[in-house]
């Protein structure tokens, strides 16, 4: 069976702890290669080589640290078709789907290379009489990005080309469901001429992460993950005096208001609710529909659901493939078995696909679902689509604005005043407008709001190159020794 290995100093190492964990192809079910969890010492080590790397990469100039990133960006397009096959030959996503995962992470390498306009500072002349005043943004030093499963590429590029071109050196640790992709971009990071030592790989779980919560040397952590996880790693990162970034979880909420068109909605909310197989975390996983468009749109969801094709990426018609492991597609039919009072629409426990091979289920719907099922409050993060009725308005705004989560919405309607409204009342990090997946474009920046975000700065962008950067202000005299005297006051400036 196939080991994937660790990234340590420009080239993949083999692990040494024993400890196996399986990497399963979810479209058969079967394990296609395996991890060797990182140890401490192991984790250690690619720290070391990332510090030992820092003094020279952050010396680089900032057009050689952007030529870098230009190259990869080069070296990353011409290797979509390789890129994605492999991020869905693990995680399950079709191979379109995985291109589209890139092409998104491409704008995110695009950003980084224009980073040197970020990283210029403020300068003001006469500040005092023949005092100048500058501030300029320096690196951190040793970074680390923690990763989830479900965007093995673009989440890690997030991060990593932001940190990268800041001048910072990077350890990753991506999720260990399918971890081949960190490789590969390793690799072609070395291509593009990073020096060895600049970008290191972990594969593991939790004993790596606490490593690097842990490890004196590591400055910063990015981490994209589960709510619980993102917690705990925000707490124990700052606890140990590390500026952290902890993305969460997520339950979408999308509302439909009575005047919008019931058939753009209904395709929204089919493609944003079961793209992916629901394992975005900017999917939709409730229809909030207000007043009396509740019932035509169920309808027209469920036309739709019945013409989606399942299968394995390798069946170039499939437009959702398996969920990520067998306990997860478990779990996530558990929540169909729990329904109770709720109205199961559509059950995909009932599609053929789902009686195997591979961790398959079909496309769900679940109509008027009380607030106090776990339907409504637990992220399900698959393809189960709930639907929660609203008289007004202004009860699905109190139902977004009371959800634990506040990663992205989005409304439905034809009416600007009503959208605007919206926008500006809003407890949520990510609005979308009539646009069911509101993932900014790679020169803002992503993040949610309440449980979905622990820390200050969200990710990627003008806000990601503040968080890999810290500002320095000089205040600067070049005297003339003629007019040099002892002044013991404070210093003035008028
Ligand atoms: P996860 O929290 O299980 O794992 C994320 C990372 O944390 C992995 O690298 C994993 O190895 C590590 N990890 C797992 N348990 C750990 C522990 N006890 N201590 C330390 N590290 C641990 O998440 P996942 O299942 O890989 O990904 C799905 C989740 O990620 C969903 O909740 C989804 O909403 C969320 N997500 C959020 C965003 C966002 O931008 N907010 C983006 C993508 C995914």
């Amino acid at each position: 069976m196939r080991e994937i290995r660790h990234w340590l100093n420009g080239t993949a190492v083999a692990g040494s702890s024993g400890r196996q964990l399986p990497v399963w192809d979810p479209a058969t079910g079967e394990q296609q290669a395996y991890v060797v969890a990182a140890t401490a010492a192991e984790t250690a080590n690619a720290v070391a080589a990332a510090k030992a790397a820092f003094p020279s990469w952050r010396a680089a100039s900032l057009s050689r640290r952007a030529e870098v990133m230009f190259r990869f960006r080069e070296l990353v397009d011409a290797n979509r078709k390789e890129i994605a096959s492999l991020v869905s030959q693990e995680h399950g996503k079709t191979v379109a789907d995985a291109g589209g995962e890139l092409a998104r992470g491409l704008e995110n390498i695009e950003f980084a290379a224009g980073a040197p306009h970020l990283l210029k500072g403020g300068y003001s002349e006469q500040a005092s009489t023949g005092v100048d005043v500058y501030s300029i943004r320096q690196p951190l030093g040793v970074v680390a990005g923690i990763t989830p499963f479900n965007f093995p590429a673009m989440v890690p590029i997030w991060m990593f080309c932001n940190a990268l071109v800041c001048g910072n050196t990077f350890v990753l640790k991506p999720s260990e469901k399918d971890p081949s992709v960190s490789l590969l971009l390793a690799d072609l990071l070395r291509q593009a001429g990073l020096p060895d030592g600049a970008f290191n790989v972990v594969q593991g779980d939790r004993e790596a992460v606490e490593t690097l919560i842990a490890h004196p040397d590591v400055q910063a952590l990015s981490f994209v993950g589960s709510t619980p996880i993102a917690r705990s790693v925000y707490e124990q990162g700052t606890r140990a005096g590390k500026r952290v970034q902890a993305l969460g979880g997520a339950k979408n909420h999308m509302v439909v208001l009575p005047d919008a068109d019931v058939d753009a909605a209904a395709d929204a909310a089919v493609s944003a609710g079961y793209g992916s197989a629901g394992e975005r975390c900017m999917a939709v996983s409730v229809v909030v529909a207000v007043g009396a468009v509740g019932d035509p749109l169920v309808a027209a969801i469920k036309d739709r659901i019945a013409r989606i094709t399942v299968g394995p990426a390798s069946d170039p018609a499939a437009e959702m493939g398996p969920l990520i492991s067998r306990e997860h597609r478990d779990k996530v039919a558990g929540y169909l078995a729990g329904a109770g009072e709720a109205e199961v629409v559509v059950d995909g426990r009932a599609a053929p696909v789902s009686s195997g091979p591979g961790f398959f289920l079909g496309a769900s719907l679940v109509d008027k679902v009380p607030t106090d099922s776990p339907l409504y409050t637990d992220e399900i993060f698959g393809p189960v689509l709930s639907v929660v009725r609203a008289d007004t308005y202004e009860q699905a705004l109190e139902l977004v604005n009371d959800n634990e989560y506040g990663n992205g919405t989005a409304i439905f309607t034809r009416d600007g005043g009503a959208a605007r409204r919206f926008q500006y009342d809003v407890n949520c990090g990510m609005v979308g407008v009539n646009v069911p997946v509101p993932v900014p474009v790679a020169y803002y920046s992503f993040g949610g709001w309440k449980s979905s975000l622990f820390g200050d700065l969200h990710m990627y962008g003008p806000e990601g190159i503040q968080f890999y950067t810290r500002s320095k202000v000089v205040t600067s005299r070049w005297p003339d020794p003629a007019s040099s005297t002892v002044d013991l006051g404070f210093p003035e400036v008028r």
